[in-house]
């Protein structure tokens, strides 16, 4: 592998992002792409579609038992969404961190939801919280020809 070809290849941590119903009703589909693209992230997926329940409690599995899961599939699957998948070094840690807390009213201003929202249940976006979820919830959005590998021609003036 040349010196770049093994670069590249430390920066291919996935995570996948959502906005939910509320931030494509809200008109903020683009603003979050923006903070992505701009921060210089590479897009590798994303479509907009309305998902099933079933398929809801498949994504959020591990939050079964809260008291607050039916109220999170009835929101989720009210609407249309983006789903997407980010590709970059520290992509998962840094999603989180720009999306901000998962309480809106604990995220720090700057951060997506410290900007644009207020309640818990209403929260606009979604992140990955590992890398093994990032992988996971790829997956579980995108079939495999859905993925693209690409070369962005500004990749060697994001990576040193
Ligand atoms: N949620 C909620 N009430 C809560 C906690 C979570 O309605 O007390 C919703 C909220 O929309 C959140 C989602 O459930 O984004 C998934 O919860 P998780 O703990 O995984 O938070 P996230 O990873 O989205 O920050
Ligand atoms: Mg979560």
């Amino acid at each position: 592998l040349s010196t770049f070809a093994k670069m590249a290849d430390q920066n291919k941590e996935r995570t996948f992002i959502m906005v939910k119903p509320d931030g494509v009703q809200r008109g903020l589909v683009g603003e979050i792409m923006k903070r992505f693209e701009n921060r210089g992230y590479k897009l590798v997926a994303c479509k907009m579609c309305t998902p099933t329940k079933a398929h809801l409690e498949e994504h959020y599995r591990d939050l079964k038992s809260k008291g607050f899961f039916a109220g999170l599939i009835e929101y989720m699957s009210s609407g249309p969404v983006v789903a997407m998948v980010w590709e970059g070094k520290e992509a998962v840690k840094m999603g989180r961190m720009m999306l901000g807390a998962t309480n809106p009213l604990q995220s720090n201003p700057g951060t997506i939801r410290g900007d644009f929202c207020i309640d818990v249940g209403r929260n606009i976006c979604h992140g990955s919280d590992s890398v093994e979820s990032g992988k996971r919830e790829s997956e579980h959005w995108f079939k495999d020809g859905e993925i693209q590998e690409w070369s962005p021609a500004q990749s060697k003036w994001v990576y040193e």
